[in-house]
């Protein structure tokens, strides 16, 4: 094993080992805090140190850094979408691009 390979995995057992841990004062939170508060993390409505805590533990969980990214998308995704109704011409392609689609 190379030295770095070595480092790399005695870093990430370091990592692992803070989750839900006080470090320096700081809590570090776990993976059920972070469930816990993910609404009000996202809207920012957490205390300075909480959110410190929790961005703790996304710098530590790759886990965790990924739920929340795909969260943030749906939302964004969600938010996008208008609350009108679809333009006649778009519901006209999609009905045609189906109709071909079940034709083949
Ligand atoms: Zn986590």
């Amino acid at each position: 094993m190379t030295e770095y390979n070595a480092g790399m995995r005695m870093m990430r057992k370091m990592m692992a080992w803070v989750i839900g841990k006080k470090i320096m004062g700081m809590r570090i939170a776990s993976c059920k805090d972070l469930a816990r508060v993910l609404y009000d993390y996202i809207d920012d409505e957490l205390s300075d140190s909480e959110k410190r805590s929790i961005d703790m533990h996304l710098l530590v969980c790759k886990d965790c850094r990924n739920y929340l990214k795909t969260y943030r998308d749906t939302i964004q995704m969600v938010r996008k979408i208008p609350d009108t109704p679809m333009p006649q011409d778009f519901s006209d392609y999609l009905e045609d691009l189906l109709r071909k689609r079940l034709a083949h």
